[in-house]
């Protein structure tokens, strides 16, 4: 058995017993989620508007450190949401890494562009922004380059000042995927404010859970109010009278999942602090682990760790980690398939030279990060 396996499932099986299964990400319901859940059947306001979705707006803005937020059913209308009001559409390409999970790439497919791939850096998992450089020079393929959709890999930040400041030298507009990095810091500021519009993900294994769900976040007002009009079915606001100036999106988060939304934001520090323990606990525990190191971003970050990720030497070891691990009831999980070689992106535009992301995509392994399998 290799030391790596040893180590974590003596951890986890020393806390938890020898039998149950140890998930990757599993919710945490420690507030007041049946409250309001309640207060929402009691009341029966459950669906598309209601006083939990203004105020489930309001408190994930003001974590992510803008001035408005327009909520929608899941990050993956988020990002669509997003894209289409910057006029992102048919002809158009947006830059995307390739390390990402597939909604990325999807939500740019159903404006009508398409997604660029490119490198990621190794020292952020995300876009790499010297080789970004080169290929926004260079570039004379088909379609004008419109947008940048830096992700944020298991919510440690991208390089945001370096690719912001590539965005205003080509005149390219930026949308901060920031599904995983909800309460993550780049230099002191949010992840989420870094660009015109941020997008959150509340899926149930995110960083919090409103069953499904996302938001786009902005300090734009203007661009706010397209975003709500957009997402509610582009409806002309009248007491009775049905009327729709565009052809909107029905985006539009229930009141019962933003209920749940609410209690879990009044969560967000504990949960952060628990998540930030349980990565110096990894970071400790596989320490001069022969082959393998745990993945640490820059220093200008201030990662929430939605998901440790775990590095090894030599692939072979990764699969047999993968093996060990989940043989010994840990969820353990290799990182996504790189979008260039899945069968709805491999036909996409991209950088001739992605073989970072192919490098880390073989070594790595995500490990149990659950909130609940530490005090903070
Ligand atoms: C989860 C996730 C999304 C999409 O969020 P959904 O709520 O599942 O639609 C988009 N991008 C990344 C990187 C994600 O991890």
């Amino acid at each position: 058995m290799l030391e790596a396996t040893r180590r974590l499932v003596d951890f986890h099986r020393r806390r938890l017993g020898l039998d149950g299964v140890v998930p990757l990400h599993a919710p945490w319901f420690k507030g007041r989620e049946w409250e309001y859940v309640k207060d929402c059947l009691d009341t029966g306001w459950v669906s598309s508007v209601g006083a939990y979705v203004d105020r489930f707006e309001a408190l994930v803005a003001a974590a992510a450190g803008t001035r408005f937020g327009v909520a929608t059913v899941n990050g993956t209308a988020a990002l669509h949401a997003a894209l289409t009001v910057l006029g992102i559409g048919p002809g158009d390409l947006v830059v995307c890494p390739t390390l990402t999970f597939v909604a990325t790439c999807n939500a740019v497919t159903y404006t009508g562009a398409r997604p660029l791939l490119v490198d990621v850096d190794p020292a952020t998992l995300a876009i790499d922004p010297g080789k970004l450089r080169r290929l926004l020079a260079d570039w004379r393929g088909e379609g004008r380059i419109k947008a940048i959709v830096p992700v944020h890999v298991f919510g440690n930040p991208a390089d945001m000042d370096a690719l912001n400041q590539l965005a205003a030298e080509f005149g390219i507009a930026v949308v901060e995927d920031s599904t995983e990095a909800l309460g993550s810091s780049y230099k002191g500021r949010r992840c989420g404010s870094l660009a015109r519009l941020g997008t959150f993900s509340f899926n149930g294994n995110k960083v919090l859970t409103t069953g499904g769900g996302g938001m786009v976040t902005t300090d734009d007002e203007e661009l706010a109010r397209r975003l709500k009009h957009l997402t509610t079915t582009a409806r002309v606001p009248h007491a009775w009278w049905f009327d729709h100036d565009e052809v909107g999106f029905n985006y539009r988060l229930p009141n019962l999942n933003a209920a749940l939304g609410c209690a879990q934001m009044e969560q967000l520090d504990e949960f952060a602090a628990r998540k930030r323990r349980l990565a110096l606990v990894y970071r400790e525990l596989l320490a001069e682990c022969p082959g393998c190191t745990v993945f640490a971003p820059p220093a200008f970050a201030d990662s929430i760790h939605w998901l440790n990720a775990v590095l090894f030497d030599d692939p072979a070891d990764r699969d047999r980690f993968l093996e060990q691990t989940n043989a010994a009831g840990l969820q353990t999980r290799p990182c996504w398939r790189l979008m260039h070689q899945t069968g709805a992106h491999g036909a996409s535009p991209r950088m001739a030279d992605l073989s970072a992301a192919e490098d880390i995509c073989a070594r790595l392994v995500n490990i149990p990060s659950s909130p609940a399998l530490v005090e903070p």
